[in-house]
């Protein structure tokens, strides 16, 4: 099986570039952080905003996690319900940014990411997939930008959604991400030593497409 990983930190774009490589060479395109978008979800619905390890960890073992696609589109299941419509939210961000440095949840999805690697060509996307889940790889990339065009790109999706947000506190939150993501002490967000780096800060989306075909392209023929 071929696999891609592709990490980064929130904003950079990740997602939408692994669902164009995904159509464009017929792989399956995996969301890894749509795994911890649905933990965090559920840990809200279940607790305060003021959770703690503790609480999360007795929760684990109640819960079944996931994936199915439907018309090639991923979802997630908690317990037998699609949580995706949920998931993506900002509330739901900041709870799986929390959630995502406990040990025992990033334990509790490994094997369900490694299962689908195994059974398919796949771009995988998330922080972690090219450091841990995926260390064997055929592809690492790893796309970033700088924070404030990553909030900037953020403000723009969301004017687009009709809502309007504010720079600064958009980018606030942003960098809390990029901390928490970068700092935690398993599985931190960085680039693997043999991972490519892609830096997306002056490129548009078809750009970064052609940049990352261009990297896949040399490394594996699909
Ligand atoms: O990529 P996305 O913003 O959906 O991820 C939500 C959160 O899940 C991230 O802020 C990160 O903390 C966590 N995550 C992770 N490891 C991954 C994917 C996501 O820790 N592989």
């Amino acid at each position: 099986m071929i696999n891609i990983a592709v990490d980064g930190p929130s904003g950079s774009g990740k997602s939408s570039l692994a669902k164009t490589i995904s159509k464009t060479l017929g792989i399956l395109y995996l969301d890894t952080g749509a795994l911890y978008r649905a933990i965090g979800y559920t840990v809200l619905q279940r607790f305060s905003e003021q959770f703690t390890e503790d609480q999360v960890c007795s929760l684990l073992p109640s819960l079944t996690v996931d994936l199915r696609y439907e018309d090639s589109v991923q979802h997630v299941y908690v317990n037998g319900e699609d949580v995706s419509p949920f998931i993506r939210t900002q509330p739901v961000a900041m709870a799986a940014s929390k959630v995502s440095a406990y040990p025992r949840v990033r334990e509790f999805l490994l094997a369900l990411q490694r299962n689908i690697a195994a059974k398919n060509d796949v771009i995988m996307d998330g922080r972690d997939v090219g450091t841990v889940i995926l260390p064997n790889a055929d592809v690492k990339i790893y796309l970033n930008a700088t924070p404030e065009i990553r909030a900037a790109r953020r403000v723009g999706e969301l004017a687009e959604k009709g809502i309007s947000a504010d720079f600064d506190t958009v980018l606030a939150e942003v960098l809390q991400r990029d901390h928490n993501d970068m700092n935690r002490p398993i599985a931190p967000l960085k680039q693997a030593d043999d991972a490519v780096l892609l830096d997306n800060s002056h490129l548009d989306a078809e750009g970064t497409v052609a940049a990352a075909l261009e990297i896949i392209r040399s490394k594996v023929s699909l």
